[in-house]
């Protein structure tokens, strides 16, 4: 199934520019968006909470800073950046009661769309622009002439032109410098979910950790456990990034190519394909994502407890030390 990929002369940048935009939150993302679209001649208010202490920073760099109930008030395409767990609760107080008729309604990931946490009324656009980047990136290769790829989706076109609106937002972003890819919610959220838990962030430091624990349990240095499992992992994926598969292959010696055709199905084995099945599985039922609110709700206990333990383990420790030691990465 090929996807459809789109550039700056696809996108409409009039539609965006002629759109009052409110940007609710200035985290990660929120500063991002906001400045980027302020940038690109986009008229943008940042909506924050009185306490915020986002608001100076954002007024420091030459936004309009309100409420989020003014700021939901004023837009026409309302873009909600605060985290996923808060957004539910932010949207029924905040900004439900703003909306107008042919509103759109604006999210950088499905999770409360497409879960059902938030319904929309049905005259109003919801669309996402979701950039494959950390908001970091977003505004550092905006400023640069670059843009981070975004994915666009429509799941609610109450206006006839929501596609457009999606599309004139992403090039306001930065992102049809470099691509946008038309996608939907439902995909983009559970697709994401299982990337980040089975492979990016769950998958790769478990694997990490086991190999640390396997090398220290059986004698050998935490320091040098610490180099083969965990320092060399940059250089062998930017080389997979930047080339391929074929080309980190052809650069590590030929020792290590056959061990990687050797090992790797072995520590990827059935059963941890299985299990890959049951996680996406859960993600695909919607029972991941109760779980998640469950546990936000309770005060996120079980995810703190899991901060506490990898924060205390030793392979943290190890590498502080030896980060400390080294001059290739200063702060
Ligand atoms: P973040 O934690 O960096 O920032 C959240 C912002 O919301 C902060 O400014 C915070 O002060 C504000 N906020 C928190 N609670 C609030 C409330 N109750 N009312 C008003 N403001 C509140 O969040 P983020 O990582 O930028 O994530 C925002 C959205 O972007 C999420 O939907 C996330 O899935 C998505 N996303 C994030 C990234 C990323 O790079 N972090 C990438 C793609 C998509
Ligand atoms: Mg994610
Ligand atoms: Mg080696």
């Amino acid at each position: 199934m090929a996807v459809e990929i789109f550039y700056e002369k696809d996108c409409k940048p009039e539609v965006i520019q002629g759109k009052k935009v409110a940007i609710i939150g200035y985290g990660s993302q929120g500063h991002a968006h906001a400045l980027n679209l302020m940038d690109s001649g986009v008229d943008v208010r940042v909506g924050l909470r009185e306490s915020s202490a986002s608001a100076e920073k954002a007024r420091e760099a030459g936004l309009k800073v309100v409420d989020v109930d003014t700021a939901a008030e004023e837009a026409d395409v309302i873009m909600i950046l605060t985290p996923d767990e808060t957004q539910p609760k932010v949207y029924e107080e905040h900004i439900a009661k703003h909306l107008k008729p042919g509103d759109t309604l604006a999210f950088a990931h499905g999770f409360n769309i497409h879960y059902g946490y938030i319904k929309a009324p049905e005259d109003v656009n919801v669309i996402m622009v979701a950039p494959k980047g950390p908001g970091h990136i977003v505004r550092r290769q905006y400023t640069e002439g670059s843009g981070v790829p975004d994915l666009v989706c429509v799941q609610q076109d109450a206006t006839g032109d929501a596609w457009d609106v999606a599309m004139s937002y992403a090039w306001g972003l930065g992102g049809a410098r470099s691509g946008l890819i038309k996608s939907t919610f439902k995909d983009e959220t559970e697709e994401d979910l299982f990337g980040e838990q089975a492979v990016l962030c769950g998958g790769l430091v478990e694997m990490i950790k086991a190999g640390f624990e396997t090398l220290t349990e059986a004698g050998y240095p935490e320091e040098l456990a610490y180099f083969e499992v965990y320092h060399e992992m940059k250089m062998i994926v930017d080389l997979m990034y930047e080339s391929g598969i074929h080309f980190m292959n052809y650069s590590i010696s030929n020792t290590a190519e056959y061990g990687e055709y050797y090992a790797g199905p072995k520590v990827i084995n059935a059963e941890s394909r299985r299990a890959m099945k049951e996680i996406l599985a859960r993600i695909q039922d919607g029972s991941f994502a109760q779980e998640f609110v469950d546990d936000c709700n309770n005060g996120h206990k079980w995810l703190l407890e899991q901060r506490e333990a990898i924060n205390s383990h030793p392979i943290e420790k190890t590498g502080e030390k030896i980060r400390s030691m080294f001059s290739w990465i200063k702060k």
